[in-house]
């Protein structure tokens, strides 16, 4: 165990459905602290570089198109263990097999629009803060 930063987004539906707050709740009961957070809308350009892994799966561009629909909340994130500590607290992709008490079972709607992302991996988790944050 260390401690690590890590990227949450609070995606699209999410910001518009006004979970913002409860989510961050969420996040800060779990023992993890936000450290930076701002509300921005991504470009189709920025979209497609972030999903850019996700360039060859069917659901590329609907989902980039889903990412640009209204302004995200990108957050950096800080405790022990982050990465994995938070990917538990957002629950499984598909909601439909989220465990209760997670962020998916409450707030997301579908396996897309499903309120937040949360990076995978101490690689990832680096090139998605750099991706958002200079001072990291
Ligand atoms: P995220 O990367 O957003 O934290 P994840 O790691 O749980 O989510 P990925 O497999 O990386 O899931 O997929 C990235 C995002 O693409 C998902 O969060 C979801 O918004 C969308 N997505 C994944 N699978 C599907 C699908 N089958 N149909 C539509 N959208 C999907
Ligand atoms: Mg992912």
């Amino acid at each position: 165990m260390s401690n690590q930063k890590t990227l949450s987004i609070i995606k699209p539906d999410a910001v518009k459905a006004g979970h913002v707050d409860s989510i961050n709740l969420m996040i800060e009961n779990s023992g993890l602290k936000i450290l930076e957070k701002k509300e921005i809308k991504l470009s189709k350009e920025e979209a497609q570089q972030f999903y850019a892994v996700h360039s060859d799966k069917p659901f590329y561009n609907e989902l980039c198109e889903f990412m640009t629909s209204g302004p995200i909340i990108v957050q950096m994130i800080e405790g022990e263990n982050a990465i994995e500590l938070y990917r538990k607290v957002m629950g499984a992709t598909n909601p439909a097999e989220a465990d209760e008490n997670t962020i998916r079972k409450k707030f997301a709607t579908s396996i897309q629009e499903n309120a937040v992302h949360g990076s995978d991996s101490e690689d990832n988790a680096l090139k998605e803060l750099n991706f958002f944050f200079k001072d990291i």
